[in-house]
């Protein structure tokens, strides 16, 4: 049989560098062919080939309802018919700032823009521009986009800044950027000692989704917070992943929860606000906000930033996950996947633990759940590889490397978890 997708991947790379327009889709990490999609819906999407998949990829997060909702499809046909872009403002950027506040208390305002990697870089020069510091702390394993002062590994040492992840990042651009080791208290007390006047915000994905699936531990978390107060640096939450996928109120309710009043000062978000959209946001108190251009000295624009058609799928979207009962469902059907896999690897002798909040998981081919990154990339990647290529071949789409997240919609049923968990078994039982 002919494989349509080789033929496909065959002619992308002729045109496309590696065949793709963003690296992961490539199946570097895992080796192979990439899938190429023709269409999706539901909890499924089918390839060139025409093989079904079970997706737990959900566009790296943003298809929360499943593809084809009826409700953002109508929304989206409708917005299409009024208009594609019109570089003035509309109704439908309120309605979506207001929704995005009221689901997260801590923004008080929030500008639109198109991609993660414009809301993390904006925001970054938000908060140097409104404490008037340059230097800005990040976490090993956490992603921001490919803005350059965020494309970053650690130096040697605190007293040191990083050293650029990317070719074609002057070393100046990062200079001001301090890598330290996610969840780890002394490090960051020590950096705020060291740093802390010149810090202007410290930047931070509460549960990491990049490093597969890593929550910030309590302790860790509520540092973060009495830091940047006391020394008066910016506290902003990557959510681009997290938010409104983990919680309707993100992970930073999931945090208010043991933390009593826990607010960072900003709040970035992307991938389901959009709902498969181009469109993300960026966020905090007024004070703060007001600072960008037109009312401040920021410099922040975007001829395509609110797109009429992206916010009305993005409001659509909010309006279908804020129906009561949407994230006890939805986790529980996540739970019911995370505890099938450890149960099934368990059952064949493969260390696996998992862990999971709302619609994202991660599981992890080690005995105990890792911390930050150096214990992430513990894991066995020739058995991962084994792994993720037994599921696919048998109609289970998980992420194509060991250090993503994964994500179940409204529209996976019971069935998809008990069919993708009897495939896991089978396959457990082959490594
Ligand atoms: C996906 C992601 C980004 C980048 O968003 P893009 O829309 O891909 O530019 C930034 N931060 C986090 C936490 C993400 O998961």
């Amino acid at each position: 049989m002919i494989d349509i997708n080789q033929t496909l991947f065959d002619r992308a790379r002729k045109v496309i560098p590696g065949g793709v327009n963003s690296p992961v889709r490539a199946f570097k990490a895992v080796g192979g062919t990439p899938k190429f999609i023709t269409h999706a819906k539901g909890a499924n999407f089918w390839d060139a080939n025409d093989q079904k998949f079970i997706d737990y990829i959900g566009s790296w997060g943003p298809m929360i309802l499943g593809h084809g909702d009826p409700r953002v499809i109508e929304a989206v046909q409708k917005a299409a018919l009024e208009g594609f872009s019109f570089g003035a403002p509309t109704e439908r950027e309120i309605e979506l700032a207001e929704m995005l506040i009221h689901l997260t208390p801590s923004m008080e305002m929030v500008r639109l823009v198109s991609s993660g990697t414009e809301a993390a870089m904006s925001a970054i020069r938000l908060a140097r521009g409104a404490t008037g510091r340059q230097k800005l702390i990040k976490f090993e394993g956490c992603y921001h986009g490919h803005a350059d002062a965020l494309l970053v590994k650690a130096g040697s040492g605190l007293a040191t800044f990083g050293n650029p992840t990317s070719a074609g990042v002057p070393p100046e651009v990062v200079k001001d950027t301090l890598v330290l080791e996610y969840n780890n208290l002394e490090q960051l007390r020590e950096a705020f000692e060291l740093h802390g006047k010149e810090i202007a915000c410290l930047m931070i994905e509460p549960i990491a989704g990049n490093m597969n699936f890593v929550r910030a531990s309590i302790p860790f978390m509520s540092l973060c917070r009495e830091l940047c107060t006391k020394h008066h640096a910016l506290l902003v939450f990557d959510e681009v992943m997290s938010g409104c996928r983990v919680a309707l109120g993100s992970a930073q309710s999931v945090y208010r929860k043991d933390i009593p009043g826990f607010e960072p000062d900003m709040t970035v978000m992307g991938k389901v606000i959009g709902g498969g959209m181009p469109l993300a946001a960026f966020g905090g108190k007024a004070a703060v906000m007001e600072q960008l251009a037109p009312m401040g000295p920021v410099y922040q624009a975007g001829t395509l930033s609110g797109n009429p058609v992206a916010t009305a799928c993005g409001i659509a979207t909010l309006k279908a996950i804020s129906e009561p009962g949407f994230f006890e469902s939805l986790g529980l059907k996540t739970q019911e996947l995370t505890n099938g896999l450890m149960q099934s690897a368990k059952r064949n002798g493969i260390p696996l633990s998992a862990d999971c909040q709302g619609g994202m998981f991660g599981f992890f081919l080690l005995p105990q759940l890792p911390k930050n990154y150096t214990e992430v990339m513990k894991s066995n990647s020739e058995q991962f590889n084994r792994f993720f290529h037994g599921m696919l071949s048998q109609g289970i789409y998980f992420a194509p490397a060991l250090y993503e997240a994964g994500f179940v919609s409204a529209a996976h049923t019971s069935a998809d978890i008990q069919e993708t968990v009897e495939i896991a078994d089978k396959v457990f039982k082959s490594l």
